[in-house]
């Protein structure tokens, strides 16, 4: 029997037990890995999701009884001190040997410490490993015990510097990134992607000090501070290095292997190293004169490496290695493929940017037009995949080649389905799946659906880049064969949202994470955590002051922000009704804050220019004086604008404004699937518009006609007429009923006529429900709006009122300092942000 020894148990020398097993048809080879951590190999590309939930088994790429039902024997806790490749045998750190016929290297690599006076000190961490993390975490508590706004630098702005900037945050200390390059993510992003990198992250609360080289770590025992110049010091109670990666080669050095310059065992093609009976993959091989620092060359090096031993010598490394890499730091698209940066002496670059959006899109063409080489994307990686393949397939591309990255409204195009990707498309590089190989596992009948799919194939299960892709060639596939497709809400969520609000609801779930416990899996995303924290408001009537980190940017800062980051306040003024001491107040308010002022189309006033800090100032002045959030940034009612009626118009069939008031005083604050407007009007003239509303109510004789389901905006919708001659309490009651259904049942971000469109039966069946209760819910839709009204609360009052609440209204979040980047100029007595050059 033939003995393999894998040094390193981590994910690449895990990859290469699993290629073997599957690879290997014998008997005749004994596999043993050694792994000098104490625990069997962890997927290391999601390691921060350890701070979410502390849960290291969860990581585990198998688990410990993985190998011994594959006859391979896992050895953890164990260093390899030597290599004898005379006697061809290992020595242990246990003081053990081992004979091998075939050594696989797999030790991978350490963080580069930089050799920085004082980086010894307590509190200075680095982080790869499980235990570098839960030593981060009991720092980090203990100095959070003592001060509550302790702060935690990360030295490092690369891609994994910016992740543990992440992971800082989520430890409630203050964050800072300090880079020695004039720019974030050096190696990955050009400079003018960079800085709406920078725009965004610093948005979100991140300090970032660019072009700092630190000279020394201060403190006595511990970090107290960094220091970069003289008088140039920032204090800081924690550090995270993150200055790049070292191979850990020092058995190869120690037994004579060739070795790279600068480090890194050199292999050729096959992965062997300078003894063709020593392996090396991973982080520790040098291959083509480069460490590779990301999972997927590592996973392919090991299936080279289980090839050649198996004697399939066929089997070798491409000379080309794809380093594309799409990410998401700290909520933020990030994406680069192909050459990022490319000389125009070789083709043309086509840019678009959005600096008000955060987004950022660069392609690089060939010369000709006619094929993709590489590009460039920050804030909208949406596109990633696609323009991936492309580049990957040397795919033909448009003539005008922006299309391929302009918003649709801009005359951007789609791509066409992922059908149209040749068979031998590789959508997910980590594992080697092909589109041909995800298709044929559906038709073919092995999978039903997405999850069989990553069953069988193992797409997505590595770095995860592909899932978006890989989600649309299940579901067109499926659709291709007529089978019915699931609208699930995210990968996270295995239902639609009227699937997850009832169990919400029926279960009494309080919070996200025990949502995901409970129905979901994995670590959540960007469309299922705004979307949770709708249901729950909508369930409850929480605000969106609890559980900020699941709510998406307006509802985080209670305000909508405006093209150059700035905000607007919008107090509510029911069915546009105000007094003029009121009046008085927001032009006080206005003048104070050096405010821009208009009056909106659904009768009140919105202030912009507003700073974040600002915010609270300003609320405070305006609550003080009675208002109360107007909810403009919320998937929530806005208005119900109204006409005079006949409190003054002589063809006033009934008081509509005082209807309008009461009407909106009792669903103000309702959060639902998205915005919602009413209207009531006095008399059939309809001066307040109430048809273009989502539910309108026209005086007549008798009593209010209602109209509900219509809106104006890009894709205008008359109002349908569902009941009439209703007096104020019925009325009141069958919209209850109506919003409430409406509420329930409408899949995210549909309006009501579009949810009328789809909803079986359409307005009849809407009638039947609502007026005859043909699902004899209504007493429970009745209970249940009741309930929310009852529960009402001002979710600024909330926020200005607990100062906990307040903290998260700071530009930057160890300083009061606003942001000096704006400019206003002069326009009609007033101001407007200047236009972005
Ligand atoms: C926080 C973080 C995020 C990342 N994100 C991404 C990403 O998004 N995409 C991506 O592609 N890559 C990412 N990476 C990089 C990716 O994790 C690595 O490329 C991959 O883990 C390399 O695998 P490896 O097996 O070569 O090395 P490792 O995972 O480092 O494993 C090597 C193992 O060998 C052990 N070992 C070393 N020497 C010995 C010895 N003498 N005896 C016994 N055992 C030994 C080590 O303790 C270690 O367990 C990330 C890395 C980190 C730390
Ligand atoms: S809708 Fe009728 S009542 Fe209202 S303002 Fe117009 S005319 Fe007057
Ligand atoms: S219509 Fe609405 S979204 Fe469009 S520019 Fe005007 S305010 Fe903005």
């Amino acid at each position: 029997m033939k003995k393999i020894l894998v040094i390193g148990n981590g994910m690449v020398g895990y990859k290469f037990c699993e290629k073997f097993v599957a690879e290997s048809t014998s008997s005749q080879y004994k596999v043993t890995v050694f792994g000098e951590e104490p625990r069997p190999a962890y997927d290391r590309v999601h390691l921060s999701e350890f701070f979410e939930n502390q849960d290291a088994v969860a990581l585990e790429m198998a688990p410990r009884s993985w190998y011994e039902d594959h006859g391979i024997e896992l050895i953890t806790n164990v260093r390899i001190t030597d290599i004898h490749r005379s006697s061809k045998t290992i020595t242990t750190s246990t003081e053990d040997e081992y004979t091998y016929d075939y050594l696989v290297l797999a030790t991978g690599s350490s963080p580069f410490v930089p050799n920085i006076k004082g980086v010894e000190k307590e509190g200075v961490f680095v982080y790869r490993t499980i235990e570098d993390l839960e030593g981060m975490l009991a720092y980090a508590a203990k100095l959070k015990a003592k001060n509550p706004n302790a702060k935690a630098a990360v030295l490092g702005g690369g891609l994994l510097g910016l992740e543990a900037g992440k992971a800082v945050m989520d430890m409630g200390l203050e964050p800072h990134i300090v880079e020695f390059a004039p720019k974030l993510m050096p190696r990955q992003l050009d400079s003018r992607s960079s800085q709406v990198l920078q725009l965004k992250l610093e948005s979100i609360g991140l300090n970032i000090h660019l072009s700092k080289a630190t000279n020394q770590i201060l403190g006595d025992d511990a970090i107290t501070a960094m220091e970069f110049g003289e008088d140039d010091v920032l204090e800081v109670d924690m550090l995270i290095v993150s200055a790049g990666i070292r191979p850990r080669d020092e058995l190869g050095k120690t037994c004579d292997l060739e070795m790279g310059v600068r480090g890194g065992i050199v292999v050729n093609n096959k992965m062997q190293t300078s003894d063709p009976e020593i392996y090396a993959i991973g982080e520790v091989a040098l291959y083509n004169q480069m460490i590779y620092g990301l999972v997927a060359p590592g996973y392919d090096m090991a299936g080279v490496a289980v090839n050649q031993i198996l004697g399939n010598e066929a089997v070798i490394m491409p000379g080309d290695i794809d380093m594309s890499t799409k990410l998401k730091l700290i909520g933020v698209d990030v994406a680069s493929f192909g050459e990022p940066f490319m000389p125009a002496s070789k083709g043309h670059s086509v840019i678009f940017e959005d600096k008000t959006k955060h987004l950022y899109k660069r392609i690089n063409v060939s010369l000709d037009g006619k094929s993709l080489l590489g590009g460039i994307l920050v804030g909208d990686a949406s596109d990633y995949n696609m323009l991936h393949q492309i580049y990957l397939n040397g795919m033909a591309i448009p003539e005008n080649p922006a299309e391929l990255i302009l918003p649709a409204s801009e005359g951007g195009s789609s791509f066409g389905s992922a059908l149209d990707l040749p068979d031998t498309a590789q959508v997910c590089s980590c594992e080697s799946v092909t589109k041909g190989d995800i298709c044929c596992s559906i038709t073919d009948g092995e999978s039903q659906n997405f999850g069989d799919v990553v069953t069988k194939t193992k797409a997505t299960t590595g770095c995860g880049g592909c899932k978006p892709m890989v989600a649309d060639l299940v579901n067109e596939t499926l659709k291709s064969l007529g089978k019915e497709v699931k609208e699930t809400i995210c990968e996270h969520f295995n239902f639609n949202r009227q699937e997850l609000y009832d169990l919400i609801k029926v279960n009494q779930v309080k919070d996200y994470d025990e949502t995901l416990n409970l129905f979901g899996e994995g670590h959540g995303c960007e469309t299922c955590k705004p979307l949770v924290a709708s249901i729950f408001a909508s369930i409850t009537m929480e605000t969106p002051n609890r559980q900020v980190g699941i709510q998406d940017t307006n509802d985080r800062f209670l305000a909508n922000i405006q093209r150059n980051g700035t905000y607007s306040v919008v107090p509510r003024i029911p069915g546009g009704e105000i007094t003029p001491d009121k009046l008085i107040v927001i032009g006080e308010v206005a003048k104070k804050y050096d405010l821009y002022t208009k009056i909106t189309g659904g009768q009140r006033i919105d202030l912009f220019g507003a700073q974040l800090h600002e915010l609270p100032l300003i609320w405070k002045d305006l609550i003080d004086a009675g208002f109360e959030s107007g909810h403009a940034y919320g998937k929530s009612l806005r208005t119900v604008k109204s006409c005079v009626g006949s409190t003054w118009c002589r063809y006033g069939m009934h008081e509509s404004v005082t209807f309008a008031i009461e009407i909106e005083n009792r669903y103000r604050g309702l959060r639902s699937p998205h915005k919602l407007k009413g209207g009531v009007s006095g008399c059939i003239r309809e001066c307040a518009e109430a048809r273009g509303k989502d539910f309108g109510l026209i005086a007549v004789d008798g009593g209010w006609n209602l109209y509900v389901c219509g809106n104006g905006g890009a894709t205008p919708k008359h109002a349908v007429l569902f009941a009439e001659q209703l007096d104020d309490e019925t009325a009141v009651k069958y919209l209850d009923r109506f919003l409430m259904f409406y509420i329930r049942t409408a899949g995210p971000l549909v309006r009501t006529a579009p949810w009328l469109d789809k909803l079986e039966g359409g307005i009849e069946y809407l009638k039947q429900v609502v007026i005859e209760d043909s699902l004899g819910i209504a007493e429970d839709l009745d209970a249940e709006m009741q309930g929310l009204v009852n529960k009402y609360e001002c979710e600024w009052k909330q926020a200005i009122e607990d100062p906990n609440m307040a903290k998260r209204f700071k530009h930057f979040v160890n300083s009061d300092d606003t942001d000096d980047n704006l400019v206003f100029v002069p326009m009609r007595d007033q101001k407007m942000p200047k236009a972005w050059s």
